[in-house]
C-alpha cells in the first residue's frame, strides 16, 4: 500500500518509520529545501519518550540535549526569584525527560528513514481528489500521482487541511498570545540556563541550544489576532511590544537578525474529525495544542505511532483511521482544555497576576509537590492506555484489554466507539479483558458514572474475561446499570465469550 504523507516534521517522519517497518510503502513531500537547523526547545516526556525509545532513539537524544540546569525566573535586574531545577523536572518524569531543541529530534527522526523512505524535499501539494480506491494529488511541479492513503503531518499551518477540510479560520482557537523566537550569541551571561523574565502581558526568555555559545529567545505577548506578520514586520514588531522592557531585552532585541525570526500566533486547531474517506490527519495539523501545553511534539509522536499501528492492525484503512482519531482525539483535546485554561495565567494580564504567578512559582516548584507538577504537566503516555482495544472487535462487538488505572481519556474513547457502533446497529456487545485493572482515576469517576447513563440501555452483552478477583466481581456488578446481560469467563475460555457476543 502505497501511503502519501504531506510534511517531513515530527510526525511526518516519525509515521514514515513505522508504515515503513509495518510493510508499507510510505512517500513523505517535505515543503523546506532540506533538514532545518533553526527552531526551538521542546521539553520532551511521556508519549514521544515512549515512542523515541521504541525507535531506539533515547541513549542518542540524551547525548544531544539542552545543557541548561534549570529554568529560572528573574527580576527586571536578573535577581532570581524562582528556580525549576532539570533533575527536579526529570524526577517529575521519573527520568523520562529530556529538554531537546526541535532540531535534533527533527533530525534524528529523518535519520531513522533517510535510506529507507522516499523523501522528496521542496515538494508541496497543490490539489487532493479522491475515488473509491484512492487518492489523485498533483504537486506544485505540476505532476499528478495516485497512492492509496494521504495523510497531512503539515503541521499546524497545514495545507492538507486547507484542500481537504477546510480553511484554517474554521478550526482556529486563538489563545491570545503571539510567540517569537530567533538564536543569538550569549553575550549576556545565561550560560547553562533558561532564564526568563515577566511583566503584565509580556514575558522574554533565552535559554542554551545545545550549540555551545548559542542562546534561543523566547518572547510572548498578549495582542489581538492579526494573524500572520510578513518577516520584513517581525523585527520592528517585537521592538513596539518589547519596548521599555527590564532584564537584558533591549541587548537582545538590539542583536537579533533582521531576516530569521519565527513568529506565530498561540492558536490550538480543533477540529469536529480528522478523517475524510481515504485522508488522515496527524501531529499539529489535526489538533494543535500550542506551546502552553509543552506536548506538541510528545503528541505528534504518540499520534503517528498509534496511526501506524492501527493501519498495521487492521486491514481495512477506515476501521484503522476511525480507531487511531477515536484512540488519540480525546487525548488532545483533554490536553488542549488543560492549556486553553493554563494560557490565563501562562503571562499574567496585570501586575496582580503577576505576583500571583511569584508566589506559586515559588511554591511549587519544589520537590514535595512533584506529583501536583506531574499533573499540570500531564504527561501520561498515550502508549499506556488503561483500556486498549483489540483488533478482533467487529460489526457490533468491541473488544478491550483493561490495564491500570482508567482515566477520562479511555472513557472518552470507549464512548467515540460506541457511538460508531451505535450508527449502525442498535445495540453494542462488549468484552473486557481484565489484565491488571487498577481502579479508576478520581477525575474519571463521573465519565463511569455517565457511560453508564448513557449506553449501559444500548449495552445487551458485556463479557469479562480474566482470572482476577475484579472479574468475577465486575460481571455481577455491572447488570443492569453498564449492560443488560453480562457473565464472567475465565482467562482460558475467552474464544467462548466472543461466541457468547456474537449470538
Ligand atoms: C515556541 C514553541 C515551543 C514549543 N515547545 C514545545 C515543548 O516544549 N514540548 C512539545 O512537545 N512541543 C512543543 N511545541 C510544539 C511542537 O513543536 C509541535 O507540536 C510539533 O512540532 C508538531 O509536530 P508536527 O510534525 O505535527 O509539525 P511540525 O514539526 O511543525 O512539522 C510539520 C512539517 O510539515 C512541513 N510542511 C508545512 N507545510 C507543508 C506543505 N505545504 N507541504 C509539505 N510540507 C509542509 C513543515 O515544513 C514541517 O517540516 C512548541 C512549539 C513552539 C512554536
Amino acid at each position: 500500500m502505497r501511503i502519501l504523507i504531506s510534511g517531513g516534521g515530527l510526525a511526518g517522519l516519525t509515521l514514515a518509520y513505522w508504515l515503513q517497518k509495518y510493510g508499507f510503502t510510505p512517500v513523505v513531500i517535505e515543503q523546506s529545501d532540506g533538514l532545518r537547523h533553526d527552531g526551538y526547545g521542546l521539553d520532551f516526556f511521556g508519549s514521544g519518550y515512549d515512542v523515541a525509545e521504541k525507535m531506539g532513539l533515547i541513549e542518542q537524544l540524551e547525548g544531544q540535549q539542552i545543557k541548561a540546569q534549570y529554568v529560572g525566573y528573574v527580576n527586571e535586574k536578573g535577581k532570581p526569584i524562582a528556580k525549576l531545577e532539570m533533575d527536579l523536572m526529570r524526577r517529575i518524569m521519573d527520568g523520562r525527560y529530556l529538554p531537546l531543541m526541535h532540531w535534533t529530534l527533527e533530525e534524528a527522526l529523518y535519520q531513522t528513514v533517510a535510506d529507507k523512505v522516499e523523501i522528496r524535499f521542496g515538494r508541496s501539494l497543490t490539489a487532493v481528489s479522491q475515488t473509491e480506491n484512492s487518492v489523485i494529488v498533483t504537486f506544485d511541479n505540476g505532476r499528478s500521482e495516485t497512492f492509496d492513503l494521504l495523510i497531512g503531518a503539515d503541521g499546524i499551518h497545514s495545507n492538507t487541511r486547507r484542500l481537504v477540510f477546510g480553511p484554517e479560520a474554521e478550526f482556529a482557537h486563538y489563545l491570545g498570545y503571539y510567540v517569537a523566537c530567533f538564536p543569538v550569541a550569549d553575550r549576556y551571561g545565561v550560560g547553562e540556563a533558561w532564564q526568563n523574565y515577566t511583566e503584565p502581558g509580556r514575558q522574554v526568555g533565552a535559554y542554551c541550544s545545545n550549540r555551545d555559545g548559542e542562546l534561543i529567545t523566547l518572547f510572548m505577548w498578549e495582542a489581538p489576532d492579526e494573524g500572520r506578520i510578513p518577516h520584513a514586520e517581525r523585527l520592528p514588531r517585537l521592538r513596539r511590544e518589547f519596548a521599555n522592557m527590564g532584564w537584558i531585552t533591549p541587548q537582545l532585541l538590539a542583536d537579533a537578525p533582521a531576516n530569521n525570526i519565527y513568529m506565530d500566533t498561540v492558536t490550538q486547531i480543533k477540529m469536529p474529525q480528522w478523517v475524510n474517506g481515504r485522508i488522515a490527519l496527524v501531529g499539529d495539523a489535526a489538533g494543535c495544542m500550542t506551546l502552553i501545553s509543552g506536548q506538541g511534539a510528545s503528541m505528534a509522536l504518540g499520534g503517528a505511532y498509534l496511526l501506524a499501528e492501527a493501519l498495521h492492525q487492521y486491514d481495512d484503512y477506515a476501521t484503522a483511521f476511525r480507531v487511531y482519531e477515536n484512540e488519540v482525539r480525546p487525548e488532545i483535546e483533554t490536553r488542549q482544555d488543560k492549556a486553553r485554561d493554563f494560557a490565563k495565567a501562562f503571562v499574567p494580564g496585570s501586575e496582580l497576576g503577576l505576583q500571583v504567578q511569584k508566589v506559586m512559582m515559588k511554591l511549587l516548584l519544589r520537590d514535595a509537590f512533584k506529583g501536583v507538577l506531574r499533573k499540570q504537566f500531564g504527561g501520561a503516555s498515550v502508549l499506556r492506555r488503561a483500556l486498549k482495544r483489540l483488533p478482533a472487535s467487529h460489526d457490533e462487538v468491541l473488544g478491550y484489554v483493561l490495564n491500570g488505572k482508567l482515566r477520562e481519556v479511555d472513557y472518552h474513547s470507549l464512548s467515540l466507539d460506541v457511538d460508531d457502533v451505535l450508527t449502525d446497529h442498535d445495540h453494542v456487545n462488549l468484552l473486557l479483558k481484565m489484565e491488571a485493572l487498577d481502579g479508576i482515576d478520581w477525575p474519571a469517576m463521573w465519565d463511569d458514572v455517565r457511560f453508564g447513563l448513557d449506553y449501559g440501555r444500548s449495552v445487551q452483552k458485556l463479557a469479562v474475561v480474566g482470572d482476577q478477583r475484579w472479574s468475577d466481581w465486575l460481571a455481577k456488578a455491572a447488570r443492569p446499570f453498564y449492560a443488560q446481560q453480562s457473565r464472567h469467563f475465565p482467562e482460558n475460555e475467552a474464544e467462548a465469550a466472543w461466541a457468547w457476543l456474537q449470538n
